[in-house]
């Protein structure tokens, strides 16, 4: 913050005084003086208030909700680019063997070779085609760990957005 007058950045602060309407108390006024040239600026103390708690409050739930959110982003990030090269691992094994298969300038032997490979390929269970691709998935956690990781930047959030719902209500601004 800066001085209006001046673009000092010192205040004296912490002066607040409250208002009456109709002879009952309603919030007040902040106060802050400039300590170089003494020109005084006016904050609502209720909309003052509020910023700060609301902002206390974002920054203590981001501070929980990062960790998790980014360690979760990280490993998407990594599980889709594993799932993508593993498709593309296994569509070219078996454009390779359908090309064997429709060439009809080799032997019967040849032909029955790549059409069983062709057949046994096309029947493999996600766990046999990972083993396939040669891909290492160690360093994935497996998906029940990642669903609760989910699970747990969601609940994080919610009880974010619920704790800034519960201060706009408070503050009724
Ligand atoms: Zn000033």
């Amino acid at each position: 913050m800066k001085c209006t007058q001046c673009g000092n950045e010192t205040f004296i602060e912490g002066l607040r005084f409250p208002i009456h309407f109709d002879g009952r108390m309603d919030s007040g006024f902040e106060m802050f003086v400039c300590d170089k040239c003494g020109y005084v600026e006016f904050f609502f103390e209720k909309a003052m208030d509020y910023n700060r708690e609301i902002n206390k409050a974002i920054k203590s739930h981001d501070s929980m909700i990062d960790g998790p959110k980014q360690k979760l982003a990280k490993l998407r990030g990594r599980a889709l680019e594993l799932k993508t090269e593993l498709k593309r691992i296994y569509e070219s094994e078996v454009v390779k063997l359908e090309a064997i298969v429709a060439n009809e300038d080799i032997s019967v032997k040849q032909h029955k070779d790549a059409q069983s490979k062709l057949n046994t390929i096309k029947n493999l269970t996600s766990r046999e085609k990972r083993e396939m691709s040669g891909l290492d998935f160690s360093e994935l956690p497996s998906k029940r760990e990642l669903d609760r990781l989910e699970h747990q930047v969601k609940d994080l959030e919610k009880m974010k957005e619920q704790d800034i719902l519960a201060i706009k209500r408070k503050y009724d601004l």
